[in-house]
């Protein structure tokens, strides 16, 4: 696995700010203080980022996330952020003519051009994380060092954001049925975070 060119450690902003929304959505606006308070990221509350972040702060508040939550519940929310960012991606970052494009070509073709484009993009939500894609059926992409779960311990995968983010990709550009599943995960002692892609 190569690690991002140049990395920082920052990640793009919508893994705070759709969090922040899926949340705001589901239960208002008091736990979305109370998370972002217990995280030590109160200053978001008044303006959400508007630059990539320091991946320690979206691991804080994750962390934050699940010990306030639970693992059930958390996962879920991180998923549901995971799509959000999916949906502002695909909205606003991913050019129409390739959205047009890729649901029409044959789907070997168009899961190696997908895979190339989020391997492309890495640099953007992986942080000082390593990032790689293997095309195959599953297709499998991986992230080591992976900054969301750093430090971690779960019975359970726990990157359910960047398995939303990944399944709702594949779901809009390549088939509605795509499944994206965390197969090994860091926080369960595993050497890197992957995640199958079927479809
Ligand atoms: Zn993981």
């Amino acid at each position: 696995m190569q690690r991002a060119a140049g990395s920082l450690g920052r990640i793009g902003p919508n893994a705070i700010i759709q969090l922040a929304a899926v949340l705001g959505d589901r239960a208002g606006a008091a736990p979305v203080r109370r998370l972002f308070e217990a995280a030590g990221l109160p200053h978001y509350l008044d303006t959400m980022p508007q630059e990539m972040v320091d991946e320690q702060e979206v691991r804080a508040l994750h962390a934050t996330l699940r010990a306030q939550f639970g693992v059930a519940c958390a996962q879920a929310l991180a998923r549901a952020a995971g799509r959000r960012t999916a949906g502002y991606l695909l909205e606003h970052r991913i050019p129409r003519p390739l959205q047009w494009l890729l649901p029409r070509l044959p789907k070997p073709l168009a899961v190696r051009l997908l895979l190339r484009i989020i391997e492309r993009h890495a640099w953007t939500f992986a942080g000082s994380g390593a990032f790689c894609a293997v095309y195959g059926r599953p297709a499998r992409l991986g992230i080591a060092h992976n900054p969301l779960c750093r430090g971690l311990q779960s019975e359970l995968p726990s990157c359910d954001f960047y398995a939303g983010t990944f399944e709702a990709l594949f779901r809009a550009l390549i088939d509605p049925a795509a499944k994206v599943r965390e197969v090994t995960c860091e926080a369960l002692g595993d050497r890197a975070c992957v995640f199958e892609v079927d479809w």
